[in-house]
C-alpha cells in the first residue's frame, strides 16, 4: 500500500514538474570567462556586491583581478569567505548579515558546491526574512524571487549552478538539510576551467564521483523526463571518459571542462529528475560523521546499484552501451558498469568502504537516509529500514 502511494505521488509530482515552468542558469562557459563579470553585473545595474568563497581563493590571490575589474566598473563589493564544507547554518546567517550590512544587491558566488548553495540560501533568506533554514528544508518551502545569484563553480561535481537544490547542515545536531525551490536555480552559472586548475587529485576525484552519481541516479530513476535522460547520458559519457586524465594531470584544460560541463549537466538531470538512495545514505553519513560527500556517493554507488539488481539493470545496461562498456544483456552490462564504477574508485585512491560507519548508528542512519528519501525520490525499487540497513552494513 505504501509503495502504491508513494508511487503515486512520485508520479504526480513528475507531471507537476513538466508544468511548472523549470528555469536554468544563462550558461557562460570557457576559460577566462569569470572576467565577464564585472560587464555582466554593469548590465543589470547592480551597484553593491555581495561575494560568497571560501578561504583558499583569497590566499591564493586568484581572484584578485577580477576584483580590480569590479573596482573599475564601479562596482562596490564586499567578500565573505569563511564558507566550511559542508556549510552550516552559522555561515548562512553571518553572510546574510554581510549582506544586509552593505545593503548588496546581488550575490557572485566562487567556491565548489558548499560555497554555492551557502549563496543560495542566503539569497533566499534575504527573500523570505521571516523563515529560518529549518522552515525552508524540504521542498518548495522557498516561493519567493530571489536576489540575482551568479554561481561559479569551482569543483566539478555538485552541479548546484544549475540545480534548485541547497544542502546546508545544523551544526547543533550534525544533521543535513536540503532546501529545494526552483526559485534557488541560479540567474548565470559560469563554467570558468581555469578556476579548477588548482584542484587537488582528492579533491578532483571525489568531486567527479559525486557529479557521475547524479547522473548515475537521475537515469535510473522512474518517471525521469527524455531531457534528464539525455543530460545525465552526457554527463556519464563526459565524465567518465574525463575523470583520470583530470586527476593524473590537472592542468590539462580541455579534461578539466569536460569534467565541468558533465557535472553542469548532470545537475540538470538530477533537477528533472531527482537523486535517489544513493544520496539519502551519503547525507546521512556524511551528516553524522563529516565524510566527504563525493567520497560517500563513490562508495556507496556500486553498493546500491548491486542491492537495486534486475529493477535498474536495462537502465544502466544503456549507460554501459554509452560508454562502450561491451556486454550481451543488461545483466552482463550492469555488472561491467558496477566493476567500471570500482575500478575508476581504485585507480584514483578512493576508498573501498566507509570504516567511519558504527553498527550502533545504523538505524539512526536509516532513518536519516529513508526521511529524505521516501515516498519523494523516484528510485527503480522503494526500499524500506531493511534494505537500507543492509547496504550501510556492506558499506
Ligand atoms: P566543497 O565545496 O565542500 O569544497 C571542498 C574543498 O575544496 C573545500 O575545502 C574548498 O575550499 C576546496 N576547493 C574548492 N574549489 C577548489 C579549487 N578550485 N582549488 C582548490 N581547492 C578548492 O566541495 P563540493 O563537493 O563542491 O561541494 C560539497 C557540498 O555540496 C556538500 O555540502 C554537498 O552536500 C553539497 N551538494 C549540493 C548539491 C546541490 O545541488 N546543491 C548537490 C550535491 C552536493
Amino acid at each position: 500500500m505504501y509503495k502504491f502511494y508513494a508511487r503515486t505521488r512520485q508520479y504526480v509530482f513528475s507531471k507537476a514538474l513538466t508544468l511548472i515552468p523549470t528555469r536554468e542558469p544563462q550558461l557562460i562557459r570557457g576559460n577566462g570567462t569569470l572576467l565577464q563579470i564585472p560587464e555582466l553585473l554593469q548590465k543589470q545595474g547592480t551597484q553593491r556586491l555581495l561575494v560568497v568563497t571560501s578561504p583558499g581563493f583569497i590566499k591564493r590571490g586568484t581572484l584578485q583581478t577580477l576584483f580590480d575589474r569590479l573596482h573599475h566598473a564601479g562596482i562596490q563589493y564586499t567578500v565573505y569567505s569563511r564558507v566550511k564544507p559542508d556549510p552550516t547554518i552559522g555561515c548562512i546567517e553571518e553572510a546574510l548579515d554581510e549582506y544586509h550590512q552593505k545593503a548588496c544587491q546581488a550575490i557572485l558566488a566562487i567556491g565548489g558546491g558548499s560555497v554555492i548553495d551557502c549563496a543560495k540560501v542566503v539569497g533566499a533568506r534575504v527573500a523570505r526574512p521571516e523563515k529560518s533554514v529549518h522552515q525552508m528544508t524540504g521542498m518548495l518551502k522557498v516561493r519567493a524571487q530571489l536576489p540575482t545569484i551568479i554561481a561559479v563553480p569551482t569543483t566539478a561535481g555538485t552541479g548546484s549552478e544549475v540545480t534548485a537544490g541547497a544542502v546546508i547542515t545544523d551544526e547543533t545536531n550534525h544533521y543535513k538539510h536540503t532546501v529545494v525551490d526552483l526559485c534557488l536555480v541560479p540567474q548565470y552559472a559560469i563554467l570558468d576551467p581555469s578556476l579548477t586548475l588548482t584542484l587537488p587529485k582528492d579533491i578532483t576525484a571525489a568531486t567527479a564521483m559525486d557529479a557521475l552519481t547524479h547522473a548515475v541516479e537521475a537515469y535510473i530513476n522512474r518517471f525521469a523526463p527524455k531531457k534528464a535522460k539525455q543530460c545525465a547520458k552526457e554527463a556519464v559519457r563526459l565524465i567518465i571518459q574525463n575523470v583520470t586524465t583530470a586527476y593524473e594531470d590537472g592542468q590539462n584544460i580541455e579534461a578539466r571542462e569536460h569534467l565541468l560541463l558533465g557535472s553542469y549537466y548532470a545537475g540538470i538531470a538530477i533537477t528533472n529528475a531527482y537523486v535517489g538512495y544513493v544520496h539519502a545514505i551519503a547525507h546521512a553519513v556524511g551528516g553524522l560523521y563529516g565524510v566527504t560527500h563525493g567520497v560517500a556517493n563513490a562508495v556507496i554507488l556500486p553498493n546500491v546499484l548491486e542491492h537495486y539488481g534486475a529493477s535498474c539493470a536495462r537502465e544502466i545496461g544503456e549507460l554501459a552501451d554509452a560508454i562502450h562498456l561491451g556486454g550481451s544483456n543488461d545483466h552482463e552490462k550492469m555488472k561491467r558498469f558496477i566493476h567500471a564504477l570500482r575500478f575508476f574508485n581504485e585507480q584514483m585512491n578512493l576508498p573501498e568502504r566507509l570504516d567511519v560507519i558504527k553498527k550502533v548508528d545504523i538505524p539512526e542512519l536509516t532513518r536519516r537516509a529513508l526521511k529524505e528519501a521516501n515516498p519523494t525520490y523516484p528510485v527503480p525499487a522503494i526500499w524500506g529500514e531493511k534494505q537500507i540497513a543492509e547496504v550501510l552494513r556492506t558499506l
